[in-house]
């Protein structure tokens, strides 16, 4: 399990069912590995929107009188994990502001590489920001004339986007789904019924017995209304394909299918390859729970190795990686695994871990085999060392904290106590999509496809805040 890492955000659209608002809740539930700092609805009947959030999981942050209340034929829904901007209430999703007399909510998966030049020109000018997210700056783009003049205003700010982002925008009579260029995070359409599904991942269409349609292309705007489905690009031009293979690395839900092939059957594919690599002599398979699991079936399947159950999961804990600091992080993890001695004790170890990050807890678990009675351990990881962080929306830390970063396989076996460690190689994970050149791997490469910011901070704009703030705590405009 990759350690120290945030993800972004999931998004699920619902319309045309007066279940609008409840069929989101069950969307959002299913993808609450996505985010779990914050949780909310947005809906319509046609006039006002009307919005309910709140802070923690989908079921802290949503109450059913809320659900009740957001009874309406048309909804979106969001759960997060900050990427740029902290946790707290102020940036929970979806925001909803009016622009002229028209209410618009918009919520945000992924990240604005270009989200602090933006900002900065409209705070020039005068605009004021109440959260302190990238997503915001969207909403000052469609509110301003010089985009609103525009034939499509929509399409023009999308074009004037850089990095990652896959939106969803609820207006009183409609849902606009748009998808960045490079395709970096799924995005699917789905139909219930008469009623349309828009999602992050194909489990929220699983879950509300939707059936896939197809994703939301690359550059496209969809939207959905009384008149069905109607499409457009934004009209990008030179952007690079760049799904995130960390999706299928650690992300998403193995039931789900993003960019065209089923995350479980790649993560097995992973393990399979990890296998032929890096083979070793052993008695057992064990995955370190929960994404590890698919890709040490495909080690076990390729190796012939027997596959046990290591460790105890309990599932009453979240994600480690999604807690927002690293001391609960690392408390979660202990609460979280437990070695099985009596499967463990006197075996020669496979241990089959998706991504190690920071290592620090990848570490703790292997000293909890050790503890268990572990003979042997023989660490193998199914992707490749993470020498970079990411600017697109996965809350890697920087590069000194890396344990991959400056650092040999053999430096790292040793931190990590174990008595060998193979990594799958980058070219191993690329055979494994399809088509690889598609594919963003830069947090392994450092080969960035969209232009990034090498100096722009997660916390940028709680930073250019507190300089407002005096002496008496009152936060001053310069
Ligand atoms: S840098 Fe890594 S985590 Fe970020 S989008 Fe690319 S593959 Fe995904």
């Amino acid at each position: 399990m990759a350690d120290a890492i945030q993800h972004s955000c999931g998004l699920v659209g619902v319309f045309g069912t007066p279940d609008a608002a409840q069929l989101a809740y069950l969307g959002l539930y299913s993808q609450q590995h996505r985010g779990q700092e914050s949780a909310g609805i947005c809906s319509t009947g046609g006039r006002e929107i009307l919005r309910r959030a709140g802070m923690g999981r989908v079921t802290d942050a949503l109450s059913p009188s809320d659900l009740t209340a957001l009874a309406n034929p048309i909804a979106v829904g969001h759960v997060r994990y900050s990427t740029t901007g902290s946790c707290h209430a102020a940036n929970s999703q979806p925001l909803l502001v009016n622009i002229g007399d028209a209410p618009v909510a918009v919520a945000h998966n992924g990240n604005l590489v270009n989200a602090g030049r933006l900002r900065a020109e409209y705070e020039r000018r005068g605009h004021l920001f109440n959260a302190t997210s990238d997503t915001e700056v969207i909403l000052h783009m469609l509110a301003d004339p010089a985009y609103r003049s525009h034939a499509d205003p929509l399409a023009a700010v999308m074009r004037d986007l850089v990095g990652s982002f896959c939106l969803l925008l609820l207006h009183p009579d409609r849902i606009e789904a748009v998808r960045d260029a490079s395709g970096n995070r799924p995005m699917c359409i789905g139909r219930a019924g008469a009623a349309w599904v828009i999602a992050s991942e194909t489990c929220a269409l699983d879950m509300v017995d939707a059936e896939y349609v197809r994703d939301v292309a690359p550059g496209e705007i969809v939207t959905i209304s009384e008149r069905g489905l109607e499409s457009r690009s934004f009209g990008a031009v030179g952007v690079r394909r760049g799904h995130c293979i960390f999706e299928h690395v650690y992300f998403a839900d193995p039931s789900s299918r993003i960019f065209g092939q089923n995350v479980h059957r790649v993560r097995k594919e992973f393990g399979r390859r990890l296998a032929r690599e890096a083979p070793v002599p052993a008695d057992l398979v064990v995955a370190v729970p929960n994404c590890a699991r698919c890709a040490a079936l495909g080690y076990h399947e390729e190796s012939g190795i027997p596959i046990g159950r290591g460790f105890t999961t309990n599932h009453y804990v979240g994600r480690s990686f999604i807690q927002p600091t690293q001391l609960i992080r690392d408390l979660t993890v202990r609460l979280k695994l437990n070695a099985i001695r009596d499967v463990v004790e006197g075996q020669r170890l496979v241990v089959v871990e998706d991504s190690v990050v920071r290592g620090t807890t990848t570490r703790g678990k292997m000293q909890s085999l050790r503890r268990a009675g572990a003979k042997e351990i023989h660490l193998r990881v199914a992707s490749a060392p993470i020498r970079h962080p990411c600017h697109y929306g996965i809350d890697f830390p920087q590069h000194d904290e890396l344990i991959a970063n400056g650092r040999t396989v053999e430096q790292i076996r040793e931190y990590l106590g174990v008595d060998s460690l193979a990594y799958l190689s980058l070219e191993g994970m690329l055979s494994c999509v399809t088509p690889p050149g598609d594919f963003c791997n830069a947090c392994f490469s450092g080969n960035y496809p969209i232009p990034i910011d090498p100096g722009f901070r997660k916390d940028a704009f709680e930073q250019q805040q507190l300089r407002f703030v005096d002496a008496h705590g009152v936060l001053r405009r310069p």
